[in-house]
């Protein structure tokens, strides 16, 4: 069996572990630690153990979904992202941009959560943000 080793890092926390994934004909097998990388030195804890398994979970989601009429129906990311906005301009116009708040996660690059918080200040014009590591 020929397998590919994919370095990568977790998705779970900002620490930012790395490992590669164990590939075998386009499914992940396995997370092998990368005994190199400067943070991680060969060592995972249980989260980055196991990050793998929900990518090729058969119930993750990979489509939006709106409610319509009580059930959730498939939709585009153009239609998705355009009911969002509007709601996110409809609040605002009507009570003004600190009734909006944006919430970030760890699971998000520090760069990533750098673009939410210019969003939440530069585009919606609230300084409510924070992230889900204050909890
Ligand atoms: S392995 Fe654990 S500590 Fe390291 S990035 Fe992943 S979740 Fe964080």
């Amino acid at each position: 069996m020929q397998f590919d080793m994919v370095l990568t890092t977790c998705p779970f926390c900002g620490t930012g572990c790395n490992f590669y994934l164990q590939v075998l004909e386009g499914q992940i097998t396995d997370v092998v630690p990368c005994k190199t990388h400067p943070v991680s030195e060969g060592m995972l804890c249980v989260l980055g153990r196991n990050s793998y398994r929900f990518v090729q979970n058969p119930e993750r989601l990979t489509k939006p979904l709106v409610r319509e009429n009580g059930a959730f129906v498939e939709v585009g990311w153009p239609e998705a992202l355009k009911r969002v906005a509007n709601g996110l301009l409809r609040v605002r116009e009507w009570f003004g941009p600190d009734a909006l708040g944006v919430f970030s996660s760890a699971k998000c690059t520090n760069e990533e959560n750098y673009l939410i918080m210019k969003f939440a200040r530069g585009v919606l014009g609230t300084n409510n943000i924070d992230h889900c590591a204050r909890l």
